[in-house]
């Protein structure tokens, strides 16, 4: 019969290109979403359950029905400048609803998890390339509430048996390059499709968040992943975990930082049009600078990045935002 995979924020960014591969890879993937962000109609490659984490009988109601052999989970709130402002928020969502969502687990004996984790649970490290040994220490609540969960995940191993890979994301980016599914947010807060709208003109600009950073233009430096690489890696990842090979912590990052001035200077140079912006104060929660090594997921899962140029990630997100996205 069919093996599910639940992909919790299916209906997303990432968990719609999640959803894509582990279709192409075999699985049936299963979307639960509450669709507070997501879209129904980014879910085109398996069945959607509306539903939200903080609902535990409806959580348990998908177990019963799929019996999925494993989670990637990617449900989660995650802006750093909205955290800020609305912090409870920030922790009931995605503290919560992953603790809602391991306990269902176990109660359906389904003991595979890939988790969304993220840069923002390291905080500032004074520009070194951080890996996954690197002191966690978040600067806002979107990055703490990431990290408790990781800890979450360490006490449920040691208790119930149950078994995560981790991969902590730097900046994703870019799209489907058949331009299926791609990134879709209202309002859009992310730097490249933010940039990209500037460039099209469907916003007057963009405006750079702080350019009295410690860096060598003053904007901050971040490193960019594709989309698709990045799904490779949790393909590798459930894969591991189906072999029996245990729990395991990646990063997820190319190796290469760009600052906010660079990524605009590529993307002129890119698609040929000018980018209006100009410069604002800094963001609360926001590092000078954040890049990771990948040696660790190269090592382990033969994690290669194919696709994680700045001039491919937005070729995709461009080509991409001209089909014109979603709409309910
Ligand atoms: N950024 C910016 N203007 C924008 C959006 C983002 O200057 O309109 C900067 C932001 O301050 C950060 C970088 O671009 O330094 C990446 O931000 P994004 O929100 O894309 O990802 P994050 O690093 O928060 O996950």
């Amino acid at each position: 019969g069919d093996t599910h995979v639940l992909v919790t924020g299916g209906a997303g960014y990432i968990g719609s290109h999640a959803c894509k591969q582990l279709a192409r890879a075999g699985y049936v993937p299963v979307t639960f979403d509450n669709l507070s962000t997501g879209w129904a109609s980014a879910v085109k490659f398996g069945p959607m359950v509306q539903g939200d984490l903080l609902d535990r009988a409806a959580l348990d109601a998908v177990f019963a029905q799929y019996k999925p052999v494993a989670v990637m989970h990617f449900a989660a709130l995650s802006q750093v400048g909205e955290a800020a402002h609305d912090p409870g928020r920030y922790w009931r969502n995605n503290l919560g609803g992953s603790l809602n969502l391991v306990e269902a687990m176990v109660a359906a004996e389904c003991l595979h998890m890939v988790f969304s984790s993220t840069c923002a649970t390291y905080g500032d490290q004074d520009g070194v390339v951080l890996d996954e040994d690197t002191p966690q220490r978040p600067l806002n609540a979107y990055g703490a509430s990431k990290l408790a969960v990781e800890g979450v995940l360490r006490d449920f191993e040691v208790s119930h048996g149950l078994k995560s890979v981790i991969f902590r994301y730097f900046n994703v980016a870019g799209a489907d390059p058949d331009a299926e599914i791609g990134e879709w947010h209202q309002p859009e807060t992310h730097l490249i499709p933010v940039m990209i709208e500037a460039a099209a003109g469907t916003r007057p600009a963009l405006t750079i968040h702080g350019d009295d950073y410690p860096t060598h233009d003053g904007t901050c430096i971040r490193d960019y992943v594709h989309v698709m690489d990045l799904i490779d890696a949790h393909l590798r990842g459930l894969e591991w975990l189906r072999a029996g090979r245990g729990s395991h912590v990646f990063n997820l990052g190319t190796g290469t930082g760009f600052s906010v001035a660079e990524v605009i200077r590529n993307c002129v140079a890119s698609i040929g049009r000018d980018v209006p912006r100009n410069f604002g104060p800094r963001r609360h929660g926001d590092a000078a600078a954040l890049v990771s090594g990948s040696q660790r997921a190269s090592e382990a899962l033969g994690w290669v990045a194919q696709r994680s140029t700045l001039d491919l990630m937005i070729a995709d997100a461009w080509r991409w935002y001209k089909t014109g996205g979603y709409s309910g």
